[in-house]
């Protein structure tokens, strides 16, 4: 999946933060032209392999350990790891060796993409195609584009010669975008040893953005918002509809529905929100600027609280929020209905839990002959908290790449891979070298594409950055 930061809070959003002039759009660095050949290679390569989840990511495993070991990797240090019960759906686990000063550090990448239909694009999906300034292909965005920039730099490292600190671990992973075999989950459960690490960093997400051909700003993901999903049902032995009973459960769902509607969430704040709120407030005025400024301290006023809690951009940064989504009742138009039911969608916040949700959901129906049941549970995933000494060296790859860009820690709506290595207690920062166009997001649409600039660009980024984050504290 690719949410871009920002991007998942609406298009709404935006126009207020570009208000205070964004940092002015100058080209960044690039690597040297035979690193960009190469780089270019290894996409085209990618993009060849349909890696679908149909098809799954076997192929395309293979392409990449072909690379990693003609590079000069030993064959112990490149795994291909398959579970047994999903044949196609294979992962790399590549190990480039350190000198053991510290845990290892970790990038998740994923191999597979999103399904694409020759006929419903313009270009073949699975070719890459140069026009215009950008690569076209399924995958050019999410993520073959980051798998490229990941790999082609673990193999620029190696052939320099550079001895990290520590050792680096990359897992080119299947199914993150669906399907049983998430690459992630499933290496954390079966082969910790291989992939254990102090810290992971998820090469897709984070990332810079850019509207109207200026950069707005990097955001470092460490927190995602997890989904729960509850069905709310009430019942009734039903009847001729020519003699209403008092016990009708469309009135006693839609009672409870109007009730649900005004349960608001307790605020819950956290660092990565307080850090979000806080560079957002530079680029406000006035009350949003202050209320904004209010949110990101302790003890904010509950004025100011509930001025941004009014307002749909910004009240999901605050709080748990769930809503209605769906609605079903009744079985005839001459018949009292039997059953209405609705399903509630959730967006838990890092640390509430589907439990304490369920109760307050239940608490604010009011009425315990409404039924409550979870239809899809939580994947409970906690912050991960900004740590001083990578966000210093993030933040000096970042301002030597693209000077100006003000950084801030975000929380995305969910869910993406670093909801396994969270869950596995491997704190994991979505810190993407690729500054996406707000306003043309391809990723799983038709004629995905990736500006040029913008994928050399960040070839280069994380080349620097796994560099940086290799060395020894
Ligand atoms: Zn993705």
């Amino acid at each position: 999946m690719k949410l871009k930061p920002l991007l998942v809070m609406g298009a709404l959003a935006l126009p207020a933060l570009a208000l205070a002039g964004p940092a002015p759009m100058k080209a960044g660095p690039v690597p040297p032209p035979a690193i960009q050949a190469q780089a270019r290679d290894i996409l085209t390569e990618l993009v060849g392999i349909n890696s679908t989840h149909n098809i799954g990511t076997a192929q395309a495993a293979k392409a990449v350990a072909a690379r990693l070991k003609a590079a000069g990797f030993p064959d112990a240090d490149v795994q291909i790891l398959t579970p047994a019960e999903h044949p196609t759906q294979s992962n790399v686990v590549v190990r480039l060796r350190g000198k053991g000063l510290d845990k290892p550090i970790l990038y998740l990448c994923h191999l597979d993409v999103v399904e694409a239909k020759p006929e419903d694009w313009s270009l073949p999906p699975f070719k890459l195609t140069e026009k215009d300034g950008y690569f076209y292909g399924r995958g050019s965005i999410d993520m073959k584009d980051e798998d490229t920039a990941v790999l082609t730099s673990l193999i620029r490292l190696k052939q320099e010669g550079f001895v990290p600190d520590r050792d680096i671990i990359v897992v080119f992973t299947s199914d993150e975008e669906g399907g049983d075999a998430n690459g992630v989950d499933w290496l954390m459960k079966n082969h910790r040893p291989a992939v254990d690490a102090e810290f992971a960093i998820n090469a897709e997400d984070g990332g810079g953005l850019i509207q109207n051909g200026a950069r707005l700003g990097y955001g470092v993901q460490t927190s995602e918002k997890t989904y729960v999903t509850f069905q709310i049902e009430t019942t009734s032995p039903g009847g001729h509809s020519s003699h209403p009973e008092p016990n009708n459960p469309i009135y006693r769902l839609a009672r409870g529905l109007v009730k649900l509607e005004a349960l608001q969430f307790p605020l819950k704040m956290n660092a990565t929100t307080r850090g979000f709120f806080k560079a957002q407030s530079a680029r406000q005025e006035g009350q949003l600027r202050a209320d904004m400024l209010a949110v990101s301290k302790e003890d904010a006023d509950p004025a100011a609280v509930a001025r941004l809690s009014a307002d749909p951009r910004w009240n999901p940064q605050l709080r748990t929020t769930c809503v209605a989504t769906m609605a079903q009742a009744g079985h005839a138009e001459n018949a009292l209905p039997q059953r209405a039911a609705a399903t509630i969608q959730c967006r838990m916040i890092p640390g509430d839990t589907q439990a304490d949700i369920e109760m307050q959901i239940q608490d604010a129906l009011g009425d315990t002959g409404i039924a409550i049941t979870v239809v899809w549970p939580a994947e409970e995933s906690g912050e991960s908290v900004p740590q001083p000494v990578m966000m210093k060296r993030v933040t000096g790859v970042v301002n030597e790449m693209w000077p100006g860009v003000e950084i801030y820690p975000t929380m995305d709506a969910g869910a993406s891979d670093a909801l396994y290595s969270r869950a596995a207690d491997i704190p994991t920062f979505g810190l993407s070298g690729m500054f996406g166009d707000v306003d043309d997001n391809r990723a799983h649409g038709k004629d995905e594409r990736v500006s040029i600039q913008a994928f050399y660009e960040d070839v280069e980024f994380n080349y620097r950055l796994m560099k940086s984050l290799s060395r020894a504290e």
